[in-house]
């Protein structure tokens, strides 16, 4: 398996190394729907080829496919923001040899596809591979390429994956993660992301594709670069993002917060945040405080007042229907930043999703207020992603993004 030029697992055997902690409950938050929305109009958009995600093939869960050439860090990538694995620990693991399907443990179900990039799959005299199973329903490709190694290789097969893709699946974002950039000095990954986007738009256009949905990042398994890249990628899979948005400028606005983010707390990932410029200091600061606070929650499980993560992280299933959950109980804390004296809240919205924000010295005082308006956006949030009943939201996306917020 080592250097992966076997006969790849045919997509639909499902995963062949141990299976990762799954974790479904009737109260999981019901994003398929929102998928289902995309797909639709996306076909109506432009009459795209766009399959039914609930066919029995793909169970409606929208899927990342990761590919990329032998050890340009895949398995790293997927293990480390996936599964909580310390980065050092990448250097035992094995590399993708053959198509793994992974199921995560996060808000949206996704499913990421470890696929290795050196397999060519548009032309493999020993084994065909069933277009539709693999691209059929994916939201975005991810191609990891290997900054540290010579990439021409890499960046050729990008680049005949990409016009197989724009073919018969030109909804696909392709996201190009240039990975391991943490051994590089600034200038250098510049360059290097420089020569790799030339290098792939001079082949589009010379092929005669133009505008096709390809974007960079810079990435390290090393730092926070690869969940923010990560947020980026799922970011533009969630329809509607607007008013998400909305909804934590307003808050921002009402509450005078620096910055607000809707994480992904198992993935740290976030969802959405305002409309503020980004700021990787503060995604840094916030994603270290959902870390505090799992582990926190991990020793002094009871803390929590809801119990909710501490049952999370040992798996026991949230068996309580959403409304009770919302209703009743939830985990909440904060702690002032010793640098700047803002203080920091964080809130839970249901058992994946966090509201994390930073605020201004001297909130602390406005705290009643500032609950209040957490409260609201909190509902809105829950409405927002309980499309299982669509007509209930109330006030439509003016109604959503504008909550009453009590101004501070
Ligand atoms: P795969 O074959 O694409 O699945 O590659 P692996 O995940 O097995 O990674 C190959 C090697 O790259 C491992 O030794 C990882 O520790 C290393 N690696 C992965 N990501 C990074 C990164 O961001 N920076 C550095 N320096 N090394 C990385």
């Amino acid at each position: 398996a080592e250097d992966g030029d076997d006969v790849p697992a045919d997509p639909s055997t499902g995963p062949t190394r141990p299976p990762p902690i799954r974790y479904i409950s009737p109260a999981a938050l019901n994003l398929h729907h929102v998928y289902e929305q995309n797909r639709q109009r996306l076909q109506k958009k432009d009459g795209a080829k766009v399959p039914d995600p609930t066919t029995p093939q793909t169970k409606g869960k929208p899927r990342l496919l990761l590919m990329g050439q032998r050890r340009s860090g895949k398995s790293s990538i997927s293990s480390v923001v996936f599964h909580k694995l310390p980065p050092s620990e990448t250097l035992f693991l094995e590399s993708t040899a053959r198509i793994q399907k992974d199921s995560l443990n996060s808000f949206m179900e996704f499913q990421v596809w470890d696929f290795p990039g050196q397999i060519d799959i548009f032309d493999n005299p020993n084994f065909t591979f069933d277009m539709d199973a693999i691209f059929g329903e994916i939201g975005a490709l991810i191609w990891v390429i290997d900054a540290q190694d010579d990439y021409l290789e890499a960046v050729a097969r990008l680049n005949s994956t990409i016009l197989h893709l724009q073919r018969s699946y030109p909804h696909i974002n392709i996201e190009v993660f240039i990975h391991k950039v943490d051994g590089l000095s600034d200038d250098y990954r510049l360059d290097i992301q420089r020569d790799v986007t030339i290098r792939i738009q001079d082949e589009l256009s010379d092929q005669g594709v133009e505008n096709a949905p390809v974007n960079f990042h810079l990435t390290s398994i090393y730092n926070h670069s690869i969940f923010e890249a990560f947020s980026k990628v799922i970011q533009k899979l969630i329809p509607r993002l607007g008013q998400l948005e909305a909804m934590l400028t307003n808050l921002c606005r009402t509450c005078r917060f620096e910055k607000a983010y809707l994480f992904d707390v198992n993935t740290k990932i976030y969802i959405a945040t305002d409309s503020t410029p980004e700021d990787m200091a503060s995604y840094e600061i916030c994603s270290d405080y959902v870390d505090v606070i799992i582990d926190f929650t991990e020793v002094y499980g009871s803390w929590s007042r809801s119990d909710q993560w501490r049952e999370r992280l040992e798996g026991e299933p949230w068996a309580q229907p959403l409304d009770e959950q919302v209703a009743c109980e939830w985990a909440e804390s904060g702690m002032v930043l010793a640098d700047a004296r803002r203080p920091i809240m964080l809130r839970e919205v249901d058992r994946f999703l966090a509201l994390v924000a930073i605020m201004k010295e001297g909130s602390y005082e406005k705290m009643p207020q500032i609950n209040m308006n957490i409260d609201v956006v909190v509902k809105g949030l829950t409405e927002f992603f309980e499309i299982t009943k669509p007509k209930e939201v109330v006030g439509g996306p003016q109604g959503l993004a504008s909550p009453g917020l009590v101004q501070e």
